[in-house]
């Protein structure tokens, strides 16, 4: 009896210890929506419109969406008017706030919306009119003093200059950088809530003792490095959802990119998982009047939600063991061109 009553006491003791120091289950509580550019920074041009406008109209698409269908998850959104975030009028300052932001809200999704432009959509022409005009030149006959300039014409046809058809459209998903893992380990780091973090999703969350969250440095430096793999893997994950989503849509997608030549910012200081959909090209005049469309923001975020709801439901059912973290093999090559 005494021995029962001990137990019971030592599970009570247990409980008090966890609810002191509450270790949270991994799961999706917050999103981050981060709709690019804004304000002075319009990002791509279309002919009608702009990426900053239609990258926050995804954005407000995409919440409700999440509002309505994820009632659970809390959305957060890096700036919700056409101005850059944080009333900012420096484009770089903006990204390191985009980051901050999510941050230091405790984001455990990182999404930012943008839409793409190519140079090859930027290609012209020149083309005969049907129209002609008559040009004189001049030529020289004779020598010494019979030398003479004489006039002569021809015709020629008028010719204008003419934009070719755009011919790059598509959707494409980027993730962390592979020469940024470094950067993005270091924001992981810096995360003061990191240790209690891994803990809870190390599986220790029922015995959590607020004693571990002391753990040797060696041990926390490791273990941030493979929680940098894990949220590599997490995003490289959701990142092939979301573009299967758009392929299954019959959009088409250029897959999942790492984009080695010029880092991402917000890719890789966020301290949490992370995703920049490139939802499709604002200089392609189809896609430029599907994604200014009612129905083609509702497509396009809602392959996002699916995405989302598929990855939360993974990482809520099955939490990684430590000692699986790996990272794919063979890895993205260092074009950085995915599947
Ligand atoms: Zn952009």
């Amino acid at each position: 009896m005494i021995k029962i009553v001990g137990l019971i006491l030592l599970c009570f003791t247990m409980a008090i210890k966890a609810a002191a120091s509450p270790p949270q289950k991994p799961g999706v509580r917050t999103i981050i929506i981060d709709p690019g550019h804004g304000g002075i920074d319009g990002g791509a041009q279309g002919k009608n419109t702009r990426e900053a406008v239609l990258a926050l109209e995804i954005g407000f698409q995409l919440r409700s969406l999440i509002n309505a269908e994820m009632p659970e998850v809390k959305v957060l959104m890096t700036r919700e008017s056409d101005e850059l975030p944080g009333g900012l009028y420096n484009k770089n300052a903006a990204l390191r706030w985009r980051a901050n932001f999510a941050n230091t809200n405790n984001g455990d999704l990182f999404i930012s919306i943008h839409l793409n432009a190519s140079p090859q959509n930027q290609k012209y022409a020149r083309r005969g009119t049907g129209e002609y005009r008559t040009e004189t030149y001049y030529v020289y006959t004779g020598k010494g003093k019979n030398r003479k300039k004489v006039a002569k014409t021809r015709t020629v046809e008028i010719t204008e200059r003419y934009q070719l058809p755009p011919k790059v459209r598509g959707t494409m998903t980027l993730i962390v950088a592979s020469n940024a893992y470094n950067q993005k380990a270091k924001a992981v780091a810096a995360n003061s809530n990191m240790n209690e973090v891994m803990m809870a999703e190390m599986g220790e969350k029922d015995s959590l003792d607020p004693e571990m969250v002391n753990i040797d440095p060696v041990l926390a430096r490791i273990m941030r490095q493979q929680y940098t793999k894990l949220y590599f893997q997490k995003s490289l994950s959701l990142a092939n959802t979301v573009e299967d989503g758009f392929n299954q849509l019959g959009r088409y997608s250029f897959g999942v990119w790492q984009r080695d030549w010029e880092a991402i910012w917000v890719l890789q200081a966020t301290q949490m998982p992370a995703i920049l959909v490139e939802t499709g090209f604002v200089d392609h005049p189809e896609e430029e009047a599907y994604l200014s469309s009612k129905k083609g923001q509702e497509e396009t975020a809602r392959v996002i939600l699916n995405a989302i709801k598929q990855y939360k439901q993974g990482v809520e059912t099955t939490p990684p063991a430590a000692d699986s973290l790996k990272l794919p093999t063979p890895p993205l090559n260092a074009a950085g061109q995915g599947n």
